[in-house]
């Protein structure tokens, strides 16, 4: 019963990114990929800039090296680290897990899952998905 209780109470609560305030500008990077990962390590030191960083994933993964994990030549875990564990040391970048539905430029701000996040600037940093530009005959032979 009592957990019960806890769990519908716990479900209303709204989810919030749970981003401090701060007087800094806040630089909003979608995406810790190769491009995400390399402008957050840049900016992660600096006195002028509140870093976010935002992936739908809580790892970073080196992409060139999956063939090596594909074929059993490496472990899964040489390739892959966990987000938070890279900016553990940094106080001023926060890292949130979470998938970006929509992006607001007249209010700058984006929309996650965990809700509203404002930025001063915004990175895109999200990979690219295969396009075979109408080619049936292409995508049916490289996916086969
Ligand atoms: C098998 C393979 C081998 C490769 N070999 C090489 C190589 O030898 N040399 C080389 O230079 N390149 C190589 N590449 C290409 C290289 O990995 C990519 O060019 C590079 O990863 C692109 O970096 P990126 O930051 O643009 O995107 P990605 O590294 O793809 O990162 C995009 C990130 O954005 C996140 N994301 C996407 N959409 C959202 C959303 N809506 N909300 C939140 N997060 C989101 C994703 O989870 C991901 O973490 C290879 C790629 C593959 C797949």
């Amino acid at each position: 019963m009592l957990k019960n209780t806890y769990v519908s109470t716990y479900s209303l609560m709204p989810m919030t990114p749970n981003i401090p305030e701060t007087t800094k500008k806040r630089v909003v990077i979608i995406g810790a990929g190769f491009g995400g990962l390399k402008i957050a390590r840049d900016l992660a030191d600096s006195e002028d800039f509140q870093i976010v960083l935002i992936d739908k994933n809580n790892y970073h993964q080196f992409q060139p090296l999956f063939y090596q994990v594909a074929t059993a030549g490496l472990e899964p875990s040489a390739i892959s680290f966990p987000l938070r564990l890279a900016f553990h040391y940094y106080k001023d970048v926060h890292v949130r897990i979470t998938e970006v539905t929509e992006l607001r430029t007249d209010s700058q701000e984006i929309i996650t899952q965990l809700g509203a996040i404002s930025y001063d600037y915004l990175i895109l940093a999200i990979g690219a998905d295969t396009n075979f530009f109408g080619q049936k005959i292409s995508k049916k032979r490289l996916c086969q």
